[in-house]
């Protein structure tokens, strides 16, 4: 089965301790569809500018990315700088230029309207909800999210949840919305709002999952070589997205797997910059930390 992504397409300048990026390709949907392309094919719906080189388009469409649904517009490409604390563990956003994505209208292409599997990455919620109301019910959709809209379109987020299975956000914004500091009270908080699940990000520590019935932690994978965190949470989401899809089932036991192989591919992410490291990778290399992982948290 394939993903349906949408979410943001970017240009991102990043500045951590180690160094700095001035011009990293990026975007929620961007990490979000390469991270699922190792698991399943993707498509993509975003808008890009005059100045989104042809590399990039190559690189997403050698990951078996659908570019059908990715626009081309007059003006330049969305664009984000960052600036990390010395230990990573805080984030400053020093700049947002939405440029094309300011007047951005989702269209979704008659050949994604009934992909069973959506993936609404991060991007205004409303623009999330246009996506929903143009395809044909389907099988699971995930939502993610940041401070930012929980910030400025509150309203709008909560109406969106009201349409999505399932919730990934981070520890920070799970507080922020439900006004919760114990993070289990916030996942359970966060239920009540229309999802049947919350996954909530925890950086270098995981992630949580839980449902009325269930609840599950994922380690992250201990890497010791942090370059730079952006986008760890979007590859997250969408390698869980692309499993999900590939094994068509959201069952408890395909998610906890879909949870264990987020964090996996993530760990890549944060080893350079950029998709520096996502796209040095194979199936093989995530496959040997996946089975490392796992030997990491269980107990015969
Ligand atoms: P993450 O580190 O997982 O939170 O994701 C970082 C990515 O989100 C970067 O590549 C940015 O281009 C993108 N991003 C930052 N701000 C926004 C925003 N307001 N809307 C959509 N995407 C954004």
């Amino acid at each position: 089965m394939s993903v349906l992504i949408v979410g943001s397409v970017a240009f991102d300048s990043i500045e951590t301790a180690t160094g700095s990026d001035p011009r990293a390709l990026g975007g929620s949907a961007t990490y979000g569809s390469v991270a699922a392309g190792f698991f399943s094919p993707v498509q993509l719906v975003g808008v890009v500018g005059e100045d989104f080189d042809q590399e990039n388009i190559d690189l997403l469409a050698s990951r078996g990315v659908d570019l059908e649904g990715l626009e081309r517009k007059a003006g330049r490409t969305f664009f984000w700088a960052g600036k990390y604390s010395e230990d990573f563990s805080e984030r400053e956003t020093l700049t947002t230029d939405l440029n094309v994505f300011a007047d951005f209208q989702p269209h979704i292409p008659e050949s994604y309207r009934s992909t069973p599997y959506i993936f609404l990455a991060n991007i205004a919620p409303n623009l999330q909800q246009m996506v929903l109301e143009q395809t044909d019910d389907p099988m699971l959709v995930v939502a993610d999210t940041m401070n930012l809209w929980i910030d400025i379109q509150r309203d709008d987020l909560l109406e969106l949840l009201r349409s999505v299975d399932v919730f990934v956000l981070n520890d920070e914004e799970a507080r922020m919305l439900t006004g919760e500091t114990n993070l289990i009270r916030a996942g359970r908080r966060l239920l009540t709002y229309g999802p049947s699940r919350a996954i909530i990000k925890k950086g270098e520590h995981g992630a949580v999952s839980l449902t009325e019935d269930s609840y599950f932690a994922a380690p992250a994978y201990p890497t010791q070589d942090v370059v730079d965190p952006t986008g760890a949470g979007d590859t997250f989401a969408g390698a869980l997205m692309g499993y999900l899809a590939a094994h068509d089932s959201a069952s408890e036991e395909v998610i906890r797997r879909g949870l264990l192989l987020g964090s996996v591919v993530a760990s890549f992410t944060v080893e350079g910059f950029g998709l520096d490291r996502l796209r040095e990778i194979d199936e093989h290399a995530i496959e040997q930390r996946y089975r490392e992982l796992r030997s990491y948290c269980t107990v015969e």
